[in-house]
């Protein structure tokens, strides 16, 4: 009985000693690390045609979504330009203030609209602070969520209005990607890219190829109000309204 008695009180005071372990000496490093690894390949790619010279503006700009017939497998969805409390808007979702900028921008459009934004957004082959796209699925299939395979192609065409002329400037864009890849998507995207650029010469308005300026995005304080449309651009250098492409009058 007293025995018992010590062994237990004994325990209990090896147990609140926090030096005490069961373990002598120091850990030894085994001299191969078993690792366990992780790895998350996303793969991301696009392509872009040079430029098409537009003759007139608002005419212009309603003629893009049939730029897409013949093309589009599904529904042709009009992305407009962002205003400039959507200037910093990025899908990254690890930037909070970034990401909500861009759902609160995009969370109307489908799930292709989204995922083709966020390709080539990603990869800056598009840049809403002054190009307005048009867009479908163009290849290949949806989840049961309705979002494009990381095969199938998205894409349509960006349009910007040219800083020193005015003339709206088209461009055939393509993309796809996300959690893998394969061999032949490059060739169906620049097929379909093909396809796209024959669209945009075969409309009325269309004057020709262009080589693209891209506009330089806003360097911080904002650009200007349109006085015809009200969109309040962030792009301060813009000679024309990203939106409705009239002139913009500076103060
Ligand atoms: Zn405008």
């Amino acid at each position: 009985m007293p025995l018992d008695f010590l062994k237990r009180k004994n325990t209990a005071g090896k147990a609140a000693h926090p030096t005490a372990s069961k373990t002598t000496g120091p850990a030894v490093l085994p001299e191969e690390v078993v690792a366990q690894d992780f790895v998350l390949k996303l793969y991301y790619a696009g392509k872009t045609s040079e430029g098409v010279r537009m003759t007139t503006g608002p005419q212009a700009m309603v003629e893009l979504p049939s730029m897409l017939v013949g093309l589009a497998q599904t529904e042709i969805e009009v992305v407009e330009p962002l205003p400039i409390e959507f200037s910093q808007a990025t899908p990254v979702i690890a930037r909070p203030s970034e990401a909500m900028q861009w759902i609160n921008a995009h969370h109307v459009h489908s799930p292709i609209t989204r995922h083709a934004l966020v390709v080539l957004e990603s990869i800056d082959a598009i840049d809403l602070a002054f190009d307005t796209f048009v867009c479908a699925l163009l290849d290949g299939e949806v989840d049961t969520s309705g979002y494009p395979e990381y095969n199938a192609v998205i894409g349509g065409i960006a349009a910007h209005w040219d800083e020193a002329t005015g003339d709206m400037i088209c461009r055939a864009v393509v993309g796809w990607g996300g959690r893998g890849v394969r061999g032949d998507t490059d060739r169906n995207g620049a097929k379909l890219l093909a396809g796209l650029l024959t669209n945009i010469l075969a409309n009325q308005y269309a004057m020709g190829l262009t080589a693209v300026e891209r506009p330089m995005p806003a360097a911080g304080r904002g650009g200007l109000v349109c006085a015809h449309c009200g969109f309040a651009s962030a792009h301060e250098r813009a000679f024309y309204c990203p939106k409705c492409g009239m002139r913009l009058l500076r103060g």
